[in-house]
């Protein structure tokens, strides 16, 4: 046996040529079976003959489903997600022509959980002085990099994870800002960003993020105060509660629409309010689903709530699910089967983030709920016409939290 023996692919039987062969655990594979394995595919030296031909087998049984696959969404300008909403499916291609690329097809059932990531890459600008040598500016300027990373976990017999950049690298450039070097976003970063938002939030209708990743630097933004509880909660030490902005005190919860809009305190004007009467609309879903579907429309306002946003909601409050709206109201634990005190009191937070789209006319806020260690977003949108706050995204409001004691086996 020598350096130069030839090799036989065990998959198709035909001759591998010089450097052409693929190791598989117990024995070989030629180059273009290799190229039939799925792209997300990493253990092909840890994988048997019989592995692969089974893998090869699913993928020949993919071609259909790829056939049939009909996007009603894509999201990207680069490495593309289609999604075909009527099959719930979904791929992940960079090609145009992904129907002969046979991406493989996954349901989005399989989707576990998603990592996001805006990487941002910077390096200084220099010129030249009058010899000639290399030299900052005055201020310094700095060129920006912006990578849009995601990274879908799933479950599929064949691989974990798919990685990919959704969009196209941004660049930028610092500008001077009272003398000094400053991130302030041009339209290219903000179109991209808000589509990657829009990806993200697609997803969680389907898995967790799990982790998110932004720039480093700041950008900074030219802030108009809010029209109403502008001033940021930031919990100094304990105010006369009913003084601190962007708390809220109902003494029911509201089980009409006409109820919600009567609640205390609460306008569109005030996109805590909107926060706070979303939670308390949400409470009204186990009693009363459609009630609660018709308050939540009338607080989206423009766009009210889609098939697919209702069916997210139903499948959030199956397996008597019921408690996790009045988790956010004060005095209710997982201890007391999240039974709020009276009358109905909660707090809507702002953090350093609330307001990164703000020029956009996004507004994202915080609840705490005494289920979970950390604070759940909720996205308002403004409408300038009548300058106006509906509700954006709820989806992080129907995350899941501790159960209840009474519902735990084991407590
Ligand atoms: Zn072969």
């Amino acid at each position: 046996m020598g350096l130069f023996d030839k090799k036989y692919c065990d998959i198709c039987g035909s001759k591998i040529g010089l450097l052409g062969n693929k190791k598989l655990e117990n024995g070989n594979m030629c180059k273009d079976c290799q190229r039939l394995l799925s792209p997300w595919f990493s253990e092909r030296r840890h994988s048997t003959v019989e592995e692969i031909k089974t893998q090869l087998a699913y993928r020949e049984a993919n071609k259909e489903k790829v056939a049939a696959f009909n996007p009603t969404k894509i999201f990207g300008n680069q490495t593309k997600l289609l999604v075909d909403e009527g099959k719930g499916q979904f791929l992940v291609s960079r090609s145009s022509n992904w129907q002969n690329e046979n991406p493989d097809v996954l349901t989005l059932a399989m989707l576990k959980g998603y990592d996001a990531a805006i990487k941002q890459d910077k390096d200084e600008l220099k010129t030249k002085d009058g010899e000639g040598k290399s030299v900052s500016y005055d201020p310094p300027r700095f060129e920006y990099e912006y990578e849009f990373k995601l990274n879908l976990h799933v479950e599929h017999p064949y691989f974990e994870e798919m990685r990919f950049e959704p969009f196209r690298e941004v660049e930028e450039e610092s500008v001077a800002v009272n003398g000094r070097p400053a991130v302030v976003h041009g339209e290219a970063y903000q179109e991209t960003k808000n589509a990657f938002d829009a990806l993200r939030q697609f997803l969680e209708g389907f898995c967790p993020c799990l982790s998110l990743e932004e720039p480093k630097e700041e950008a900074v933004a030219d802030l108009s105060p809010l029209p109403a509880a502008s001033a940021a909660p930031a919990a100094p030490a304990t105010p006369a509660a009913e003084n601190i902005p962007g708390r809220f005190e109902f003494p029911a919860l509201p089980e009409t629409v006409s109820q919600l809009l009567t609640l205390p305190g609460v306008s569109f004007h005030n996109p805590f309010s909107v926060a706070a009467m979303a939670v308390a609309a949400f409470c009204r879903f186990p009693a009363d689903p459609e009630g609660c579907f018709a308050m939540i429309d009338t607080l989206k306002g423009p766009q009210p709530l889609s098939p697919m946003d209702k069916s997210f909601i139903k499948d959030r409050f199956m397996d008597g699910k019921d408690y996790v709206p009045r988790s956010y109201f004060e005095g209710a634990v997982p201890e007391n089967d999240y039974t709020p005190d009276q009358p109905y009191a909660i707090r809507i937070l702002e953090s350093a983030h609330s307001r990164d789209q703000f020029d956009q006319g996004y507004i994202t806020l915080y609840i705490k709920s005494g289920g979970a260690d950390s604070e759940r977003p909720v996205t308002l949108r403004h409408k300038p016409s009548t300058d106006e706050w509906f509700l954006w995204n709820h989806v992080g409001l129907l995350a899941g939290i501790r159960i209840p004691k009474s519902a735990d086996p084991w407590a």
